[in-house]
């Protein structure tokens, strides 16, 4: 069902109108059967007056020749007695009513004697009495499915009336309420850059046509989540001032088998008469993915969906103006059909916003927020490598909550920087209170991880550790590389899997025993070392060989690993995985070992203070002889505030 955006009053009064009528003809419905009622009530008052006697009293009145005169009416009689009095009596429906009453002993010659008059039976009250027992249900139900279908038209919902056709939503270029151009989107510049072109195409397409050029029809954007897709793809309609069809991949496969393919069918149809414009499939790995593959219930659907798409792209001729964009954070898992050349040939990738991006996506996003003078976006930039744009949305608005609970008019610095920690590890859980034991042990643990970072030269430094517990972690160490970086090297990795080992290697050597606590940190080491053995060839044995990539099959509607290595490999994989965790091991116990005093140091102060930040860190660290890490440390005092 396609929603366009009608001119709002026009849409408000055809709703009313419709409503109208429908409670309009409801009600008279509702008066017909209030003025039966009554007449039956009425009709059947003035007959009780009359009083009733029972057929035995009958059939004496009979024998004793009272009677007069009976008319007979289906069941009911009618007497008339000879002093003139009336009253009324019911027989059996089988039987006539001399039988009955010779049955009950009246002299034929005294039936004889009295006048009986046989009426047909008719009348409207008669008649409706008779069949309201088949009429009152069928009317409720013509009620009932005229009351649905009214329902269906009005609020332009109910999807079994409407499961062929498209659910995607229209967004008028004239609705200028909700556009999006690309002043909205931060950073993503070469994304920005590729759609111009699009841009362009759609508001001058003569230009482009006349001189013979191919305007590509599928443009699919890959990124992380939340690094812009979709509001990129808006922005681009916006821009373009065309409409924009936008529609999720998972509706395509919602609720009808058959009815995907449909859907696609429908939403280029409506495209089409709308071009130029755009078309917009997001999470489209919902039903992108390889074919042939699964195994399990659901692929059907999804490969004619799928098909569907191919024929669609394939049959619409570049002149017809109609852009199809489409947004996934799974590249790796769509079908190489779609990505063939006059399909989706064209990828635009969207990165995660470097420490610039960063600081221009806070500004869009603090623009209709009152900052207080004391803030600086560029240190909440610099402290946030790896947040998406998303993430930093939902930053600036945790900051501006913070200062609405305490009842202030303007953000402050100190509100974003707490936001910082809650959008990266959950609301701080202050209720959570730990036993005097677990604190120590949480204590120890997060120091062993702090030291390890401090004391390899490979790892990154500790800016902050705390014991206060945070969504699912009972406490953290947060590290921030020296410099943002893309690539990360073997040895990194291997002081990286030393340090998620510090927790675990500081309980034991501490309490002489080991707590569910570090599970977490043994699962992300584990998984590490693994992707070093299996996907970047960092293992000596295996070699330079990714058996492993990036992809899965559908099994059962999950995603399972491909296998397609051999058990003999597989065993290597194991043993090499263990050697590289053993070696972790190995430095971690070595490391704190020998600076137990340190460890100690810190512990301890976590106890007292349950929070440290960087210099105060730094300071334990030079009175047990360990030299902090200099650049880092010069560059998180400069941001300090
Ligand atoms: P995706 O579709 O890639 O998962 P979205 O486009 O839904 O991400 O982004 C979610 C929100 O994050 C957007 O509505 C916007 O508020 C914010 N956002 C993401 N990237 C940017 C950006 N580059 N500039 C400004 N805001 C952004
Ligand atoms: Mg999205
Ligand atoms: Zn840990």
């Amino acid at each position: 069902m396609v929603k366009i955006f009608m001119p709002k009053l026009n849409k408000k009064e055809k709703k009313q109108s419709s409503w109208s009528q429908f409670g309009g003809s409801i009600l008279t419905t509702i008066l017909i059967f209030l003025v039966i009622i009554a007449i039956f009530s009425l009709t059947a008052d003035e007959k009780n007056k009359i009083e009733e006697i029972s057929i035995s009293e009958l059939a004496q009145s009979v024998a004793s020749g009272e009677i007069k005169k009976i008319e007979v009416a289906g069941e009911k009689l009618n007497i008339e007695f000879l002093n003139e009095t009336e009253k009324k009596s019911k027989k059996e429906t089988e039987s006539s009513l001399s039988e009955t009453l010779s049955n009950y002993g009246v002299p034929v010659e005294m039936l004889n004697a009295t006048e009986i008059d046989i009426k047909s039976e008719s009348g409207f009250g008669f008649w409706l009495l008779r069949i309201s027992p088949i009429l009152i249900p069928i009317l409720f139900i013509l009620i009932f499915f005229w009351f649905i279908s009214k329902q269906v038209k009005g609020s332009g919902g109910m999807q079994a009336f409407t499961f062929g056709q498209s659910k995607a939503r229209m967004t008028d270029p004239s609705d200028t309420n909700n556009r999006v151009t690309f002043k909205d989107v931060a950073g993503v510049k070469e994304a920005k850059e590729e759609l111009k072109e699009i841009v362009d195409f759609l508001r001058n397409p003569k230009k482009f046509l006349d001189i013979g050029a191919r305007i590509p029809k599928g443009i699919i954007l890959t990124g992380a989540p939340g690094t812009g897709k979709t509001l990129l793809a808006r922005a681009t309609a916006g821009e373009a001032k065309v409409p924009f069809f936008h529609l999720s991949g998972s509706e395509f496969v919602e609720m009808f088998v058959g009815v995907g393919a449909s859907r696609v069918r429908d939403l280029f149809k409506m495209a089409k008469k709308a071009s130029p414009s755009i078309i917009f499939v997001d999470e489209i790995d919902a039903v992108g993915r390889v074919r042939g593959i699964g195994v399990g219930g659901g692929n059907d659907e999804r490969e004619q969906t799928l098909n569907q798409i191919l024929v669609e792209l394939d049959g619409f001729e570049p002149n017809e103006k109609v852009i199809v964009m489409a947004a996934t954070n799974r590249p790796d898992v769509l079908d190489p059909a779609l990505l063939r050349t006059g399909r989706f040939d064209r990828r635009v990738i969207l990165d995660l916003p470097d420490r610039g991006d960063r600081e221009k996506i806070l500004e869009i996003h603090s623009l209709k927020k009152p900052l207080a003078e004391d803030v600086n976006l560029k240190v909440i930039a610099e402290r946030t490598p790896g947040f998406s744009g998303a993430d930093l949305f939902s930053l600036m608005n945790e900051g501006a909550i913070l200062a609405a609970r305490e009842e202030r008019k303007k953000v402050s610095q100190f509100d974003l920087i707490r936001s910082i920690e809650k959008v990266m590890l959950g609301p701080e859980r202050k209720s959570h209170l730990l036993s005097k034991k677990e604190k120590e042990i949480t204590a120890y643990h997060e120091a062993g991880h702090a030291l390890l970072a401090s004391v390899l030269p490979n790892a990154d430094p500790v800016h902050k550790i705390s014991i206060v517990s945070r969504g699912h972690a009972g406490g953290y160490t947060l590290k921030l590389p020296i410099e943002e970086r893309k690539l990360q090297s073997k040895k990194e990795f291997i002081a990286d899997l030393a340090v998620y080992l510090g927790g675990y290697v500081a309980e034991k050597i501490i309490f002489n025993d080991v707590t569910t606590g570090p599970s977490n940190d043994l699962q992300i080491a584990t998984a590490l070392a693994r992707d070093m053995v299996t996907k970047y060839g960092m293992s000596d044995k295996l070699g330079p060989v990714a058996i492993e990539g990036f992809g899965g099959r559908i099994i059962f509607g999950q995603g399972i690993e491909n296998k397609e290595y051999s058990e003999k490999v597989s065993a290597l994989v194991d043993e090499e995985v263990k050697k590289l965790i053993d070696e972790a091991f190995k430095t971690a116990n070595e490391v704190i070992i020998k600076h137990k005093k340190a460890l100690d140091a810190i512990a301890k102060e976590l106890i007292k203070v349950e929070t440290l930040e960087q210099a105060e860190f730094d300071k334990l660290l030079i009175l047990n002889n360990i030299k902090p890490k200099k650049e880092a440390t010069k560059k998180i005092n400069k941001l300090r505030v």
